[in-house]
């Protein structure tokens, strides 16, 4: 099958005008100027999607679908720890039944705005055999806690990844996920990390997101030390002046294949770390710009990170904390967060966030987030009112307020 589009962008070559994508089963066979493919594959079918810009879909590399009915339900609280007790309340409230609903929920959001992966952090592993196989590419993080009961071994991550295994048809994958670095423990950190690594599985954590958790690590005081600390959670890696990132690096449970979402509040240490010949150099970085927003986090160190060559990626974050699931606002806001920085941030750079990066991320570099042979066929079709030409074509996507009407996922379109 052939995919004609008046704008082709490949992630890969400059924007192809009047592009053709050839598409063989779910994988893309060629992609280039129609007169070409035209010429080498002119007797398969033709869909033409006329003045569209055609593009890889759009990868959304943090999120939690099992919160997408609780829009507008928490206002912004006095601080991190207290949003952290009033979604416990709501979680409470909520049972096996409404979770299903809200994943499906989430689906149908972030296939209406051109999202055709989800690196998803599951709370509730329970609810998978439930689920229909899922119809966006999903990768299923297994959200692990251990504040209270230090128990986990390697023989129940076992388990929970056997659980994983029998559903290799599912599109997209499985992975682990300790909640953050003041829910894990270092030990679980570097079991998930060991784990990941014999079964060549991504992981990802929660990290640096808030003050109140810098000011845990650092100084062993605020409002999530005492709030843990009432739990029962032993607080004994905490007040030696050191962050998070760097509590963990230092305990050999971090290294530079997580996929580290937030880091928000970080000092210079933090920064050598990632710096080149640090532990975490190239690590990948999710920023979720609107839910930052929301919790009025710490500035993103956007400029420092960019200067230190992290992989950035963009997240939505769960509608718990933001107002949607539209990975296009969160492509605006990091041109604003850039702006602010001084940093020039080209939309290309821009649009790598949520096709390039998060493949590498996931270690599938040509397989997803470009339009090439070898990738899998996951496309989206943009209708483009300014008609954008050569490096302009980048702007114009990133501006998009409108659903996304065409859609190919595995080499199958979805209506
Ligand atoms: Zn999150």
């Amino acid at each position: 099958m052939l995919y004609r589009a008046r704008t082709l962008v490949t992630m890969t070559t400059p924007p192809v005008t009047d592009g053709a994508v050839v598409v063989r089963g779910d994988s893309i066979a060629a992609a280039c100027g129609w007169k070409e493919v035209r010429r080498e594959f002119g007797s398969e079918d033709v869909v033409d999607l006329g003045e569209r810009i055609l593009l890889p879909g759009l990868i959304n590399a943090h999120c939690h679908l099992d919160y997408s009915t609780m829009r507008n339900a928490i206002g912004p609280q006095r601080s991190f720890t207290e949003w952290i007790g009033r979604i416990n309340a709501l979680k409470r409230e909520l049972d096996a039944d409404d979770y299903l609903k809200a994943i499906a929920a989430g689906f149908r959001e972030a296939r209406r705005w051109g999202t055709t992966t989800i690196l998803n952090i599951e709370a509730f592993p329970e609810l998978l055999p439930r689920l229909p196989p899922p119809p966006l590419r999903t990768w299923w993080f297994y959200e692990m806690i251990d504040v209270r009961q230090r128990i986990v071994t390697d023989e129940l991550l076992a388990g929970a990844l056997a659980f994983f295994d029998e559903r290799s048809d599912w599109l997209g994958g499985f992975g682990l996920s300790p909640h953050a670095p003041y829910t894990a423990s270092a030990e679980l950190y570097r079991l998930t990390r060991d784990c990941s690594r014999a079964r060549g599985l991504p992981w990802t954590t929660h990290l640096c997101e808030s003050a109140d958790e810098d000011e845990m690590f650092r100084h062993a005081r605020g409002p999530l030390h005492d709030f843990l600390k009432k739990l029962g959670r032993p607080m004994d890696d905490c007040g030696a002046g050191r962050s998070a990132l760097e509590t963990l690096t230092a305990a050999g449970a971090l290294g530079p294949e997580c996929i580290a979402v937030h880091l928000n509040a970080l000092n210079e240490a933090d920064f050598a770390l990632l710096a080149p010949g640090g532990p975490l150099h190239g690590l990948s970085v999710v920023h979720c710009p609107l839910s930052h927003f929301f919790f009025g986090h710490p500035e993103f160190p956007l400029a420092r990170l960019w200067e230190l060559d992290v992989n950035l990626c963009l997240g939505t974050d769960s509608l718990a904390s933001s107002p949607s699931l539209d990975l296009f606002p969160r492509l605006r806001a990091l041109a604003a967060t850039a702006a602010s920085a001084g940093l020039a941030l080209s939309a290309r750079e821009r649009l790598a966030t949520v096709t390039l990066n998060p493949a590498r991320a996931l270690g599938l570099t040509g397989r997803l987030g470009s339009i090439q042979a070898g990738a899998w066929a996951d496309l989206i079709a943009l209708s483009d009112p300014g008609d954008a030409a050569g490096e302009a074509v980048y702007e114009a996507i990133c501006e998009n307020r409108t659903f996304v009407d065409w859609m190919l996922i595995s080499g199958i379109p979805i209506a």
